[in-house]
């Protein structure tokens, strides 16, 4: 009996030490996770001869671009860059503003301005898509679709909603909050705004129809062109690394320590993100890294993972959703290396 026992004890004894043993295990396991250097660098030489999807070119300044840039930029919320390849070449911000002009307008009026005026679920369409602001009205003759202020109909609403009293204020306030998140004075490229003003018909197109639906109260005209100067600013990997860490730091610039806005609004614009950040591949992305993000047909893509950093890189070629393809792979690989997906259970 007493020998029972001892025995008993004595595996008693050795399932915790297994235990403890396990557990020291997983620590160690924890503390082997690349350090964020690491990871950045393994990222850029694993996909750096990538040779995949092409540069946009319905924009023809787009076309031009260097099909072989490749820069990325993590930025913690406590300020530390990390960087790899070029993070100097500036490309046109495209979609990417869309998330900052969005944000803008929610500081300014409230969460609910974006939902009530243009929504805030997926189109499940491409981003210039005039079926999707149809919906199912022109079937029935009714009926609001669904829209989001991240494909083109809701983010040359959003961009109607800055208030100013000439197209001059409007835009000082656009550029100026684009400028705070990154922490430096950002300027538009002339030769991109041009290229697109020449050629933006179809969002000219979107803007009346967002219009004649009231979805646009102000001069659509006004509109259209504002947000085509604000898809023509030019940034660089840093900087977009930068905004991107400005939203993972509850709307406060890691290194300039501006509060750009406020930390209750973010989660709204990061849900918004997470929702149609890369169109109608939001889904995939979203299971892959559970990270809210927003490309731009420059070749941009910004991920954010809350609390813990924002992460951008830059390579012009994009698949047929219009994603940069690099991005998404270096992005996965690094944030999923990290333990930056929010929606994972905590490390
Ligand atoms: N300026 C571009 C357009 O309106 C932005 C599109 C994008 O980056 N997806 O077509």
């Amino acid at each position: 009996m007493r020998e029972t026992l001892f025995v008993q004890r004595r595996a008693w004894l050795a399932g915790i030490i297994a235990s403890v043993g396990l557990a020291g295990l997983v620590v160690t396991a924890q503390q082997a996770a690349p350090d964020p250097q690491t990871a950045v660098n393994t990222a850029f030489k694993q996909f750096q001869t990538l040779k995949e999807g092409k540069n946009a070119d319905y924009i023809p300044a787009l076309a031009k671009v260097d099909p072989n840039l490749f820069g990325i930029a993590l930025v913690t919320v406590d300020g530390k860059v990390f960087t790899a390849g070029d993070i100097k070449t500036e490309v046109s911000i495209q979609s990417i503003s869309k998330v900052f002009t969005m944000a803008q307008v929610i500081q300014e009026q409230g969460l609910e301005s974006i939902e009530k005026r243009i929504g805030v679920d997926a189109t499940g369409a491409r981003f210039n898509s005039i079926i999707a602001i149809e919906g199912v009205r022109s079937v029935v003759g009714t009926g609001a679709p669904e829209m989001n202020a991240l494909v083109n109909p809701g983010a040359i609403s959003s961009t109607s909603m800055v208030t100013g009293a000439t197209s001059d204020a409007v835009w000082n306030k656009i550029i100026g909050f684009h400028n705070d998140a990154a922490g430096r004075s950002l300027s538009v490229l002339q030769d991109v705004y041009k290229s697109e003003s020449d050629t933006n018909q179809r969002n000219q197109a979107i803007g009346a129809l967002m219009y004649a639906y009231g979805y646009i109260k102000t001069d659509w005209h006004q509109a259209v062109d504002l947000y085509t100067r604000q898809c023509s600013i030019g940034v660089n990997a840093r900087d977009l690394g930068m905004m991107a860490a400005t939203l993972a730091a509850g709307g406060k610039n890691p290194v300039t320590g501006k509060q750009v806005m406020d930390a209750a609004k973010v989660p709204g614009v990061l849900a918004v993100m997470a929702t149609a950040g890369l169109y109608d591949d939001s889904g995939k992305w979203l299971y892959h890294t559970g990270l809210p993000a927003k490309s731009g047909v420059g070749g941009g893509i910004i991920a954010v993972s809350p609390g813990k950093f924002g992460i951008a890189v830059i390579a012009p070629p994009l698949d047929d959703a219009g994603n940069s393809i690099k991005a998404q792979r270096a992005i996965t690989a690094i944030s999923n290396a990290l333990g930056g997906n929010p929606l994972a259970p905590r490390r």
